[in-house]
């Protein structure tokens, strides 16, 4: 890109090319190598080995970092790689703030990993002021938002939060369900944006991959130090995938806002339907905030069956013939998935009901299919 260009649809096609002057290769080539040819010893191109650097990751961190408007971008193996790269900035006796219904895989790696290893991690509405400020303290190092929330699409205020805390608290947001083109963290006041780029970002369920976006310099040097130390980076095959997929990515989520909002509405209207919980609906709690700090309100929803019965929630996920039953989300397809039984099944019984993982809980991943076709999947399934 030769010019900078200030519109997000524009930002994402050209994000991260150009970066082949030798032949002129308008698509970004997958540099499947290992290491660099130097000349003498020390000098080479600017590549020495590709855990440091890879041209085609080079050319991911510089589109993550364009598309989430951020000075500088990380490309790594996974979210999960991501995350664990921002968690090693810490040390024994630090403190982390969370959301309390954080993403399973990174309340499994902050309590299994690091809270063994002395990093004290506090679970809190985060919506609730007078919690976040009794769970504050001196040794206070991050705070680490989500919003929307999985599987409850709880929306939180991005901005008010991030404000409750002082200036030195690292604030890390999880922006993996909205995406950077319908909310941008850093501009409410996060520090870095974290994105398990297996999802929204490369889009199609073909690779697993994972982003942090920052604009501090001295923050980045430290968390490249992790990266090229400890090794989880993405390779390039998977980083021309996730460059592939971000091409897209405001027509996808363009088409998933849309289907989602007809989904939302036919389930509502459905008479073995008894909640909906799509930030969208204007009877959704969150509904206000998500107006104020979301272009759209996303391509993610859950509902529960009347009678909430987990028998019936299984029937329906064994009939549904386009939509896939399947974990993850952010892919092209549709996917749908029963938390109590799949995701969230380790957490006891009690536990989960009071957290509202109800029995009958589904999460509809809505692709970018027709909409009809979609809803009429789920009328035959719910027959
Ligand atoms: C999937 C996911 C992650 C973890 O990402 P992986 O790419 O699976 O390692 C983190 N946060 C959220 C919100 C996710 O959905």
């Amino acid at each position: 890109m030769k010019k900078e260009a200030q519109n997000f649809g524009t930002i994402a096609v050209h994000s991260g090319t150009g970066a082949d002057p030798a032949t002129g290769a308008v698509m970004t080539p997958i540099y499947q190598t290992s290491t660099f040819e130097q000349e003498s010893p020390g000098k080479n191109k600017g590549y020495e080995y590709a855990r440091s650097k890879n041209p085609t990751r080079t050319s991911l961190e510089t589109a993550f970092a364009q598309i989430e408007g951020a000075g500088y971008g990380l490309a790594f193996g996974s979210g999960m790689a991501a995350a664990d790269n921002l968690i090693k900035l810490l040390r024994p006796g630090d403190e982390v703030i969370c959301t309390n219904d954080l993403y399973g895989g990174s309340y499994r790696m902050f309590m299994q990993v690091y809270a063994p290893m002395g990093i004290r991690f506090h679970f809190i509405d985060l919506g609730d002021p007078t919690a976040l400020q009794a769970a504050l303290n001196e040794k206070t190092r991050m705070l680490w938002i989500e919003s929307p929330t999985n599987p409850l699409l709880r929306v939180l205020d991005i901005a008010a939060t991030c404000a409750r805390v002082p200036a030195e608290v690292i604030k890390v947001v999880d922006n993996t369900f909205a995406t950077p083109y319908l909310q941008r963290p850093l501009e409410l006041g996060a520090d870095v944006v974290l994105h398990s780029g297996t999802k929204y970002l490369a889009g199609h369920s073909d690779v697993v991959i994972g982003a942090l976006m920052l604009n501090d310099k001295d923050l980045y040097d430290r968390l490249y130090l992790l990266q090229k130390s400890c090794g989880g980076v993405a390779g390039p095959m998977d980083s021309f995938l996730c460059l592939r997929g971000l091409k897209t990515l405001h027509l996808r989520m363009e088409r998933h806002c849309q289907n989602a909002r007809e989904v939302a509405a036919f389930l509502q209207g459905h008479p073995r339907v008894a909640t909906v919980l799509y930030p969208g609906l204007t009877t959704h709690p969150g509904h206000e905030i998500a107006k104020k700090q979301m272009r759209d309100f996303g391509g993610m929803l859950s509902f529960r069956l009347v009678g909430d019965h987990t028998a019936d929630a299984i029937r329906l996920l064994e009939r549904v013939q386009i939509i896939t039953l399947a974990e993850s989300l952010g892919g092209v397809e549709s996917l749908i998935s029963h938390p109590a039984t799949m995701t969230h099944a380790s957490i006891p019984e009690a536990e989960r009901l009071k957290a509202g993982l109800t029995n009958s809980l589904i999460r509809l991943s809505v692709g970018i299919e027709d909409a009809k076709d979609l809803i009429a999947d789920l009328q035959q399934a719910l027959a």
